[in-house]
């Protein structure tokens, strides 16, 4: 997989940098970027933030700082928005199609089986016969044995592991789960096995579950706030992560730009995402879970600050992915078992992979007698759904003949056909390789987004007093709301899928899916790399971050024997000393159109494009009566 992936990348490179020199004027050639810079990149992560919730009132250092630095007015999460998904694409600059992470929970059992990997055994394999949670270091570092995905968990190689390569400094602190995706080295590291003998002066990971290098990391992970029967703080937490990266990370990087290397320090927070989980938006927990998020900023500003480092320190602040709040639960796996569609909860003919706002679902090739019969099902899966108020766009992904990224770059079919490149195998979805989620061992065979009510407000939804509901077997029934009470309503209500549970109600926050409120996330940045005072109106995403990053340490673009090639750009008109893209951004929409019984289902993406990327902005879903006038 790695060799082909390799293959296909280096052809995205030659279109990509044919094409910037046309539409978007980027002055330098990647060629020319082999001399690694001795600047300090901090990227720090609040999981789960959205635009609008960064205020003078709640957020006072982050306000300050996006109106000092550059703000990125129009930026971009990976669909599906979910926080490993995004921390893929912010660690490889790669959409999950490439990166190979399509959710927090993943079936990885057809992969694992496409590779010889027996999952009749016992311990992991097992276990990931069925879908399995990934924010786990344990479990990534199981699945990326050599018995297992044999360090392919992701498709290329991370802009930290980049960096470690040119002889910097890398610093990776925070939630467990994504960190590892930053660097999978972690569990070698902490084992004394790395390959270059002396990690302890270039290398920090601590995340909530794993700490390397050797007796340094125990240290830390000693002094780590310690889960009670109560729960661990997240907010504790984060605020020792905080601590970790102005007292040590900033320090050894200091260390390494001074000798002439680069640093990378990637800082993860948990909040406000899990605050607003359980919560909800809105709720005095998730206001005071922005404001700790915030001093934690504080921290690290004033560390670098108090270090001498502000004339070489870029800070990076993103988010994964935004939220809404969850307006209903169900559970996709029982209406499909209601409707005929899925033999029982726990048969694998059709397996789903519950994420939130939205599922993956994976039909067993060995369970269908032919592909006539595969696609009937599919069909019949999405017939059912699309004619749902919960149901919003679906990806379908190709069958047979598998599209080959190699004879044909995406970028090509965008431009020579739009309409058609976006719609996809099976009626009334789009296609997977159209929005950079193709993956030929692990892409689901549908990813269904649930609706976005982007505008709807959580006022009646949010509050232990409001109504709740769950939609499962037996139909919907009233469950009790377990969200905190509502202080300040925040508008985005979605559809939920958690899987079979009680845990996530009607008024608690969630993410995932293709609306507004979720693809459109934070991102802000200030340091001697970036202009000042300046509002970045270009589109942006996260997998534009990596590829930035690249660009101010000055890191090789393709380097190293996992050889990695970003796809998305760096984002040169909010570099200090670059110029801007002279090409115009186009917006469009790609619709599906799908006639049910008696109903018409008009699916509708918008996307935006710039030269050569596609950024997806929002999706709509209209149904009205057959017949009927629009
Ligand atoms: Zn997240």
């Amino acid at each position: 997989m790695l060799d082909e992936m390799n293959a296909s990348r280096f052809r995205l490179i030659a279109a990509a940098v044919v094409c910037a020199a046309f539409a978007c004027a980027i002055t330098v050639p990647a060629a020319a970027q082999t001399r690694a810079r001795p600047r300090i990149f901090v990227l720090m992560v609040w999981d789960g933030l959205r635009p609008d919730l960064v205020t003078p009132r709640d957020t006072p250092n982050l306000f300050a700082l996006e109106r000092e630095g550059v703000r990125f007015a129009r930026h971009h999460s990976q669909y599906p928005t979910l926080t490993m998904v995004n921390a893929a694409t912010l660690a490889t600059g790669a959409p999950p199609g490439v990166a190979g992470i399509f959710g927090d929970t993943m079936y990885l059992g057809p992969a694992l089986k496409s590779l010889g990997v027996n999952l009749q055994g016992d311990g992991l394999m097992q276990f990931v016969a069925r879908p399995v949670m990934l924010e786990n270091s344990k479990r990534l570092e199981e699945l990326n044995a050599p018995d297992a995905l044999k360090g392919n968990l992701l498709g290329l190689d991370s802009v930290v592991q980049e960096t470690a390569r040119e002889g910097g400094f890398v610093a990776v602190i925070g939630k467990q789960g994504p960190t590892y995706l930053f660097d999978d080295r972690v569990m070698t590291v902490a084992a004394g096995e790395d390959e270059n003998h002396e990690p302890h002066a270039h290398y920090l990971f601590l995340s909530d579950d794993a700490a390397a290098p050797g007796a340094d990391a125990a240290a830390l992970d000693a002094a780590m706030p310690k889960a009670s029967a109560a729960g661990v703080s997240d907010a504790d937490r984060d605020r020792y992560f905080a601590r970790v990266v102005a007292d040590r990370a900033l320090g050894a990087a200091k260390k390494a730009a001074a000798a002439g290397h680069p640093a990378l320090i990637v800082f993860w927070q948990h909040n406000p995402d899990a605050t607003q989980h359980r919560a909800g938006l809105g709720t005095l927990s998730a206001l005071e879970a922005l404001t700790v998020a915030d001093t934690n900023l504080a921290t690290v500003r004033a560390a670098i600050d108090a270090s001498g480092l502000a004339g070489r320190t870029d800070l990076m602040v993103v988010s994964d992915h935004g939220f809404a709040t969850i307006r209903l639960r169900i559970s996709l796996a029982a209406l499909l078992v209601s409707a005929g569609l899925k033999k029982s909860l726990d048969s694998t003919d059709v397996v789903v992979a519950p994420n939130g706002g939205s599922d993956l679902v994976y039909l067993a090739r060995d369970e269908f007698s032919s592909r006539v019969a595969l696609e009937d099902r599919l069909q019949k899966i999405v017939d059912f759904a699309e004619a749902q108020e919960w149901c919003g766009p679906i990806f379908s992904r190709e069958i047979a003949p598998i599209p080959a990224p190699r004879a044909r770059s995406p970028h090509a079919r965008y431009r020579a056909a739009p309409a058609a490149a976006y719609r996809g195998w099976i009626n009334g979805t789009f296609a997977q390789s159209a929005l950079g989620l193709f993956n030929a061992n692990r892409s689901p065979d549908l990813i269904i987004s649930f609706a976005e009510a982007s505008d709807a407000s959580n006022r009646g939804f949010t509050g232990p007093d409001a109504p709740a509901f769950a939609l499962g077997i037996k139909g919907q029934q009233s469950v009790p709301n377990k969200s905190e009470p509502l202080i300040r309503p925040v508008a985005g209500l979605i559809y939920s899928d958690t899987g079979i549970g009680d845990r996530w109600t009607t008024g608690m926050g969630m993410h995932g899916a293709a609306g507004e409120r979720e693809i459109h996330n934070f991102a802000a940045a200030i340091g001697p790399d970036f202009k000042r005072v300046f509002l970045d109106q270009f589109p942006t995403a996260n997998i534009d971050v990596a590829p930035t990053i690249t660009r101010v340490l000055g890191l090789m673009l393709n380097a190293g024997p996992g050889g990695a090639y970003p796809t998305g750009r760096a984002m040169t008109e909010a570099l200090a000393g670059e110029r801007s893209y002279a090409g115009a951004v186009h917006a469009f929409t790609a619709t599906t159109d799908l006639e049910l019984q008696g109903v018409e289902a008009i699916t509708t993406l918008q996307l935006t494009r710039l030269g050569d990327r596609t950024y997806l902005d929002n999706s709509t879903v209209l149904r009205k009566p057959l017949g009927s006038s629009p």
